[in-house]
């Protein structure tokens, strides 16, 4: 019997010590076995929280820009130097493999190198003598205190997406974690408190929708930043606009790859295995949909399936290429979409459903799996997946790819497979997608880029972090001043000119 660990919140800048009146159960996915025991937040413990965040602000927010990035380097330190621990929390309550926790960590931690350098990032501009003796500023001021929920497939680097910038803005923070895997939140927490951090600044609040809805309607959150399916990421835009907060609500995905006559299919291929398999697919630009252009799809078809003939499914911790899904209902129902689009007609070239595995009978094991003569009314196609699970459609023309990627509910990231300069131009500017990638299959931006998707992928109109972050997390001001001399005088009541 493995004995259950307790996940408490963290708040004001330690472990809260009462016990809490409702608890969720976290588990390993690659065995199946119960090993924690999360604390579900009331009304009354997200309420302290807020209170410990709003103290906590009346310092920080004035702190100087100087101690707020010595904070932050030192945090930057501190994450690399124990990124592998991390990590391995991340890989025992997500499952995904080691290797892949340590990369998500790594682009995180470039969100927090990119607000290392607030200093320069919050500069205002300054104009002298935009009038006799006058002289006009802007400034960038922090909200307060943010809020900030994130989904389960990416627990360290999607709170990485915000907080960095939000803390070196000057505002605090409250992360309420997926409850599927919340340990990695904590051992961040407890990364700020050794870094030098203020006790209050950084606090995570634990729990389902109870938290959450506590976030979004307290008074003195300011703005939440949401990142998860799209119906809740609905839910969120309009709940908490409909209570005056800043919000920026990042939704799910269907993203298409569209390969070309032209393109070379080795790399096509293999990009089509990496971003289709990569994180079981539990990744918000994870390639789902491939659409074949012309006579490319039976060569496409055999290499992806040559490759995918050796990737190895199992214990994330074993050096597999990938791991399980992240519960027994969601590996069921990925699993029933499989079933559905067999049902419907489809051809299973690699069937996942009874996948060999180098990992405990329990885990939620599902293998990768490529459907190919998927057509746009299958279920299969039309919905976001969440799993290891490729569909292959084949269309005769550019034209009609393009279409198929516009009418898409979903926005968030699409890749081009061509040799073509010229088609890739027009597709760039022709998609209605927010992230692109021309032979590059997972186009997540840089740091010092914005990450969002359109349509149904994202709400609000901040995408995250780069300068859109820095725009998120701060007001602004513009300040006109005039510092008298002997030369002024006189009452005008007109409305003030430049002269
Ligand atoms: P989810 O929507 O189930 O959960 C996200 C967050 O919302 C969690 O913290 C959860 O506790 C909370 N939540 C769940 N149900 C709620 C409810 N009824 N009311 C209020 N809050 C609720 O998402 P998930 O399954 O954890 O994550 C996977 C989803 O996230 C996928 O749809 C994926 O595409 C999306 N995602 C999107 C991006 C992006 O950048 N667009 C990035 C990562 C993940």
């Amino acid at each position: 019997m493995t004995e259950l660990t307790r996940i408490p919140h963290w708040i004001n800048g330690a472990p809260y010590a009462a016990a809490a009146e409702r608890t969720g159960e976290v588990f390993n996915p690659a065995t199946g076995i119960q090993t924690g025991v999360v604390d579900f937040a009331s009304v009354e413990v997200m309420n302290e929280a807020v209170a410990a965040a709003k103290a906590a602000f009346a310092d920080w927010g004035k702190s100087s820009l100087a101690k707020r990035v010595s904070v932050l380097f030192a945090f930057r330190e501190l994450l690399n130097t124990r990124k592998d621990e991390l990590a391995a929390i991340i890989t025992s309550q997500h499952g995904k493999v080691l290797s892949d926790a340590v990369g998500e960590v790594t682009r995180g931690q470039e969100v927090l190198e990119f607000a290392c350098g607030i200093p320069h990032l919050l500069k205002g501009g300054y104009s002298e003598g935009v009038s006799t003796g006058v002289d006009v500023y802007s400034i960038r001021q922090p909200l307060g205190v943010v809020g900030i929920i994130s989904p389960f497939n990416f627990p360290a680097m999607v709170p990485l997406w915000f907080f960095p910038i939000a803390i070196a803005a000057g505002n605090t923070v409250i992360v309420k974690p997926s409850e599927k895997d919340p340990s990695a939140a904590n051992f961040i927490a407890e990364l700020w408190k050794e870094a030098g951090l203020p006790d209050g600044v950084f606090n995570v609040v634990h729990g389902d929708k109870v938290a959450v809805d506590s976030l979004l309607t307290h008074p003195d959150v300011k703005s939440i930043s949401f990142v998860g399916s799209t119906p809740i990421a609905r839910y969120v835009y309009e709940t908490g606009t409909a209570h005056g907060k800043r919000v920026q609500a990042l939704g799910g995905a269907k993203n298409h790859m569209i390969v070309l006559p032209d393109a070379d299919l080795d790399l096509a291929a293999d990009a089509a295995v990496n971003a289709g398999f990569g994180s079981a697919g539990e990744r918000c630009m994870a390639i789902s949909a491939l659409v074949a252009v012309g006579d490319v799809a039976d060569p496409l078809v055999a290499k992806i399936t040559e490759r995918m003939s050796k990737l190895r499914t199992g214990d994330g911790t074993r050096g597999t290429d990938m791991g399980p899904l992240v519960t027994k209902v969601h590996r069921d129902k990925v699993a029933s979409y499989v079933d559905a689009g067999e049902a419907a007609g489809a051809t299973i070239v690699v069937d996942g459903r009874n996948p060999e595995v180098d990992g405990e009978p329990g885990g939620y094991w599902l293998g990768p799996t490529l459907i190919d003569n998927v057509t746009t009314d299958m279920s299969v196609y039309a919905d976001e997946i969440f799993g290891p699970v490729l569909s292959v459609l084949r269309v005769a023309s550019y034209d009609e790819a393009l279409e198929m990627v516009n009418v898409h509910p979903y926005g968030n990231g699409t890749a081009i497979f061509t040799n073509d300069g010229g088609a890739a131009r027009r597709f760039q500017n022709e998609v209605e997608v927010g992230m692109i990638g021309i032979n590059v299959p997972i186009p997540v931006p840089m740091a010092y880029y914005s990450f969002g998707g359109w349509k149904n992928s994202l709400f609000g109109d901040s995408h995250a972090h780069g300068t859109e972050g820095v725009h998120f997390f701060t007001r602004g001001k513009v300040v006109t001043s005039r510092w008298l001399d002997p030369s002024h005088g006189g009452i005008n009541l007109g409305f003030p000119q430049n002269v």
